[in-house]
């Protein structure tokens, strides 16, 4: 054998890491006192424990404690007695807590990262390199934040008691994204890991101990989702934080409907990676390693469906069974380690289950020819080609190693294919044509994007997805509004309609004065029931009749909204331009809608002039902000910088209420309209008069037509139906609480994002009603990830 074939026959030595701490840690713990609430370690109140167990082995790890309602009451408790004091302490002292448990954690990185491998079953190079790197930056950034909060947040608080929910695929690392922006904020927490992995929050409560944070701040209760569900449930806490399955997270939304708790939801994905034919194959294809097999495949933003141009998938196919066939699968403290085994059997067959169905359905399911360990719960990666866009391994996230391939002719259709799903976390782009690359991203559906790469975290960047991807946003300054909240100016109770709007038969004959349409696609139409309803003055005349609009003209202006590209596609400048000739329109007939305002009601003439001068204010403080409420670009510690662009949410749904009904109207539509949503509006239910009056001054305001479409009607069902419509990506309610309720529960079938006043109008006329609170509600913050350098 000459040195050549020696080379080549060569063979990976075994490399294993030193458990040997771990194991010490772990057999002198007490698991059976595994609660940690107010800053003493505790049994569950009912005895219970759950198992843990190492993946790569099936070997029992530990007995954990197993909490209940009851222990979960006691850490709300714990976390509701510990805010007040923590929430008063200066910034710069929060910052010294949280710079002391990054530094903690760092002296402690290398058992953090054996005992996170030992538990999931993670490779240790993951969890050595990055999971727990990244955390510990998570801390030390935030403590940045908690002292700049009144210069970067100035009018904002922490929300109070935070309760947080977290998976098992990262669980240091969705811990960190989880508790140090709410340390940051001010906020006190009730954390609940998940039941397969709960070795590493134990450790991290042990850090807490001794980095001086005071008892009760953090409290880190183990269980299931009997404990998640009473965390969820808990009248004590002011915001849920979760990360987990769309299903599940749908749940929780359902469960805190109405409740005015803040939600923020990190769910699901079926990201994209794209490869387009001028992409440097070779670092595609490593890239796609990192996108799909990086922790087997159980990443929320994994890279599980390929997208390869169809003059180079055979290429490329073949480039990525050659690099799968070197993938080692083995154990996860062996340092050579690609693959590991998945988290646990339930995990393993539910990837089988789904890849027997895929290859039903027709796709064909390849697997390098590599032997698996004889224990644990080991599966080869899969790659599966002649996949339809409607094959399970397309729509389903697996959650395991297994890359569904699809190929596309052209951008236009790779840009549909990636945007095929109901899912949008993330989207990987190849191409050496970064103009190419710049020109697809902003088209497609996910919080995240990398250019020429994968898997790129930063504390500085925001994370999270559109869709029923979930919402809110992890890391960064978007991160941090999620921990904070400003008291709005609170308007009146509103009140549910004394009189649901009546139908009346269309008079015969010209006997009503005017009957207002809706206003649908830029044009004026009937309300598809043929109904209207009586509208009447401050003295109870007839003021007029206007349609009653119901679910089919809901659809319809729906479907509008949605047509309308020109609006969302128009520059800032030009949006703007728009905005200032409505205001400029408005201005020109403010006499007759302050006449018609003191008509409906009952406002005096010079309270019913300042609506509409304040009205014309708002128009005027939009447009000239349609191009300044901008986007940033982070610098995060890697060859790259991340452009956090502001993007519409997309068909805003806005219900208006009563009060200040002109003023109330305009404060909701032009936000929205100025970062380049489209809109269906519902105006107040008793003066739609004046919003019927409006539409006539859009008409000759150069809005496109679709941008602003108003059903005029029931405040209640119409809210209901856009709740449930899946077209509409955003929705705001100002109604009685029941309908505000209602609407929360009721959007859960593609997650939208809700803003509701729980039951509260806003206070129109202050200033704190308008301005960026309005436009951060208006907009999805995606981040591009765009690497430099050879
Ligand atoms: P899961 O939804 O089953 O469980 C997540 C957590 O919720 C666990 O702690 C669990 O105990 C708890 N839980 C379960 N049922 C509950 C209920 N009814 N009420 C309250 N809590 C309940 O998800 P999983 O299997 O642990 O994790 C995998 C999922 O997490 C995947 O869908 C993945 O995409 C997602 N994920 C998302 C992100 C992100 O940032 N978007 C990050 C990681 C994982």
């Amino acid at each position: 054998m000459n040195i050549l074939e020696r080379y080549h026959a060569m063979e990976y030595g075994p490399a294993p890491e030193a458990r040997n701490e771990a194991d010490a840690w772990l057999a002198a713990r007490d698991f059976g006192k595994a609660l940690f609430i107010g800053g003493d370690w505790k049994a569950a109140s009912g005895g219970k424990t759950f198992d843990t167990s190492d993946p790569s082995s099936r070997k029992l790890l530990a007995k954990v404690s197993d909490a209940g309602a009851a222990d979960i009451d006691a850490a709300v408790s714990a976390a509701t007695k510990a805010l007040p004091k923590w929430s008063a302490s200066t910034g710069y002292s929060r910052a010294k807590v949280l710079y002391s448990i990054g530094r903690a954690m760092q002296r402690h990185q290398r058992l953090f990262a054996v005992l996170e491998s030992i538990d999931n079953g993670k490779p240790i190079r993951e969890s050595r390199d990055i999971d727990v790197p990244l955390a510990i930056r998570h801390f030390i950034h935030h403590a940045g934040w908690a002292q700049a909060l009144d210069r970067d947040f100035p009018g904002h608080k922490g929300v109070g008691v935070v309760g947080q929910i977290i998976p098992w695929n990262f669980p240091l690392l969705m811990l960190a994204w989880k508790i140090a922006p709410a340390l940051a904020a001010g906020c006190t927490v009730v954390l609940k890991p998940a039941e397969f992995t709960p070795l590493t929050a134990i450790l991290f409560a042990e850090i807490c101990e001794r980095s001086g944070v005071p008892k009760g701040v953090v409290n880190i209760v183990q269980g299931g989702p009997e404990a998640g569900g009473a965390i969820v449930n808990h009248p004590g806490i002011q915001k849920i934080a979760f990360t987990g399955s769309s299903e599940v997270g749908k749940i929780i939304r359902k469960a805190t409907a109405g409740s005015g708790k803040k939600l923020s939801l990190e769910l699901g994905g079926k990201s994209a990676f794209v490869v387009f034919e001028d992409a440097d194959l070779d670092s595609a294809v490593e890239g796609l390693v990192d996108g799909i097999w990086f922790n087997q495949g159980q990443v929320c933003c994994a890279g599980s469906r390929l997208l390869v141009q169809e003059g180079i998938a055979d290429a490329f196919i073949a480039k990525v069974k050659t690099r799968m066939s070197r993938l080692r699968v083995g154990s996860p403290l062996d340092k050579n380690t690609d693959i590991g085994p998945l988290v646990d059997l339930t995990q393993l067959d539910r990837v089988k289950g789904l890849i027997a169905e895929g290859a039903k359905q027709g796709a064909i399911c390849w697997q390098p020819d590599s032997a698996l360990p004889a224990a644990g719960y080991y599966h080869l990666p899969t790659l599966a080609t002649g996949v339809s866009p409607a094959n399970i391994l397309a729509q389903e996230e697996v959650f395991g190693p297994v890359l569904a391939t699809m190929t596309f002719r052209n951008t236009e259709e790779a840009v549909e294919l990636a945007n095929n799903t109901r899912y949008g976390l993330a989207a990987s782009v190849w191409s050496e044509n970064i103009n190419l690359a710049l020109h697809v991203a902003p088209q497609l559906k996910a919080g995240v994007v990398w250019v020429n790469g994968t898997n790129m975290f930063d504390a500085a960047c925001g994370f999270g997805g559109y869709r029923e991807s979930g919402f809110g946003r992890e890391g960064g300054r978007e991160g941090m509004f999620e921990y904070l909240s400003a008291k709005l100016p609170l308007g009146p109770i509103i009140k549910p309609a004394t009189s649901p709007a009546q139908p009346v038969e269309q008079a015969e004959g010209g006997a009503i004065d005017r009957t207002a349409k809706l206003f649908i696609g830029g044009k004026q139409v009937r309300p598809d029931g043929n109904y209207s309803f009586a509208v009447a003055t401050a003295k109870d005349k007839l003021a007029g009749e206007v349609g009653l609009g119901n679910r089919k003209d809901i659809r319809d202006a729906v479907a509008a909204a949605r047509a309308c590209k020109a609006w969302p596609e128009a520059t800032a400048y030009n949006r703007s331009q728009v905005l200032y000739y409505l205001a400029e329109n408005l201005s020109g007939r403010a006499d007759e809608f302050a006449v018609r305002l003191t008509q409906l009601t009952g406002a005096t003439a010079k309270a019913a002039r300042e609506e509409v001068e304040l009205s014309i204010e708002r128009l005027f403080l939009y447009a000239g902000l349609a191009d300044k409420f901008e986007g940033r670009v982070h610098q995060p510690p890697a060859r790259a910088v991340t452009l956090a662009l502001h993007e519409p949410v997309g068909v805003v749904g806005i219900v208006a209420s009563d009060n200040a009904p002109l003023l109330g109207l305009i404060s909701l539509v032009a936000p929205a309209l100025a970062m380049g949503n489209t809109v269906v509006a519902v105006p107040s239910e008793k003066y739609p008069l004046l919003a019927t009056d409006l539409y006539q001054v859009v008409e000759y305001s150069d809005v496109p037509a679709g941008a602003i479409n108003i059903v005029t009607g029931s405040s209640a069902e119409l809210a209901g139906v856009l709740a449930k419509h899946d077209d509409v990506d955003g929705l705001w309610v100002f109604a009685d609480a029941e309908t505000c309720a209602k609407a929360e529960a009721e959007s859960i079938g593609n997650l939208k994002r809700v803003w509701t006043g729980n039951g509260h109008s806003l206070d129109w006329a202050s200033n704190e009603a308008a301005g960026d609170a309005l436009l951060r509600r208006a907009i999805e913050v995606k981040n591009v990830w765009v690497p430099y350098g050879d």
